[in-house]
């Protein structure tokens, strides 16, 4: 799946933008700067594909990515930016809010969380989404190489326990680093297990 070609489809920023959920996909939500554009590349050996994603005025935009000409591969805009005005932040959750309960070809969303941080309430908001819109998701924790040990443990914890309350959570916790290439070949694997 992930030998092939991963390409920018296009931007969405309304519900008349979504392409049909004629393919299957997966999902990428995360907190703005946890590290989404770095797994995507990442993830699919493409430095710079999910830029365009994180350049100002396309951050509220859903991201198409064709994955292997069959499938898609979505990068939720990132949220939790400080300062948001209102206005943006509703547009935000109402397009997600379609997104979520639209889409009967997704497979699953994987939620990134910064592995220091674990999860905050800032992340609580698209939890309840996923639940609401019964889409299963899953935790992958980034840049996995900032924490060491029992702090691995520690936030490992924590985030089991914020994932109990979410009967849409998957249980199993992805660590990965973009930066050191851990846990990316596990992310793939899961990928290719949903489709
Ligand atoms: P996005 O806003 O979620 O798309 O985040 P980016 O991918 O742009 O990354 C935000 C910042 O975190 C950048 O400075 C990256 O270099 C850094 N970063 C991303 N992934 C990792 C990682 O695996 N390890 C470390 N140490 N830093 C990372």
């Amino acid at each position: 799946l992930f030998a092939g070609q991963t390409d920018f489809l296009k931007g969405v920023v309304a519900m008349s933008g979504l392409p049909p959920s004629d393919r299957i996909e997966v999902c990428f939500a995360g907190r703005s700067n946890v590290g989404k554009s770095s797994l995507i590349n990442a993830l699919t050996g493409r430095k710079g594909l999910a830029r365009a994603s994180n350049t100002p005025g396309r951050t509220q935009e859903i991201n198409f990515f064709t994955l292997a000409d069959s499938h898609y591969l979505v990068d939720l805009p990132g949220y939790g930016y400080a300062n948001a005005p209102l206005a943006v932040v509703e547009k935000w959750q109402k397009l997600l809010k379609q997104y979520l309960s639209g889409r009967q070809n997704l497979r699953r969303a994987f939620v990134l969380v910064d592995a220091r941080h674990g999860i905050k309430a800032v992340d609580e908001e698209i939890l309840s989404l996923l639940d609401s819109a019964a889409v299963t998701f899953q935790c992958v924790l980034t840049k996995a190489d900032k924490v060491k040990g029992a702090d691995r443990d520690a936030v490992l914890a924590q985030v089991r326990g914020a994932l109990a309350k979410h009967p849409a959570a998957f249980p199993e916790i992805i660590l990965t680093s973009s930066e050191k290439a851990e846990g990316i070949a596990t992310l793939r694997a899961t990928i290719a297990t949903l489709i």
